[in-house]
């Protein structure tokens, strides 16, 4: 089922996203782990090895994000949509906070990716923080 990924093909993702985590901006540079190929619908659910389902993705957001595509909206009970980086753009559903140091999400799809895959934990407030004094945060 999982099918190798052409080098060339991993290249091309790693610049479409200006190196960085699609989902929490976190720029690879800067982490200690290597980031991942993520399968935005995962290969269990259908998904396949096409750059159109394939987004760079951090280890934490990867992990956390796991085989989910939905989240349930606590008020309704609906399912929705996790953020999708091939189909949606970052900034219609999240913004950084005033100091830039957390993501907020401006949209319910993006308040609920925000929880499920945890773009606001403590080790990625710290290294936004010394990224910021850096002066390497936010991204432009
Ligand atoms: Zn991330």
């Amino acid at each position: 089922m999982r099918k190798y990924i052409s080098v060339k093909t991993r290249r091309t993702i790693k610049e479409r996203a200006d190196y960085r985590c699609e989902y929490c901006l976190l720029p690879n540079s800067h982490s200690p782990s290597t980031f991942h190929l993520e399968h935005i619908i995962p290969l269990i659910k259908g998904g396949n090895n096409t750059l159109a389902n394939l987004a760079y993705a951090c280890t934490g957001c990867n992990e956390f994000k796991s085989a989910k595509t939905t989240a349930i909206d606590p008020a309704t009970g609906e399912k929705i949509p996790l953020f999708h980086p091939r189909k949606d753009n970052w900034n219609d559903h999240f913004k950084w906070s005033d100091d830039s140091l957390h993501i907020i999400g401006i949209t319910l799809k993006g308040k609920l990716s925000i929880q499920a895959l945890n773009m606001n934990r403590e080790g990625l407030l710290n290294l936004r923080q010394l990224l910021k004094n850096a002066g390497l945060h936010p991204p432009k």
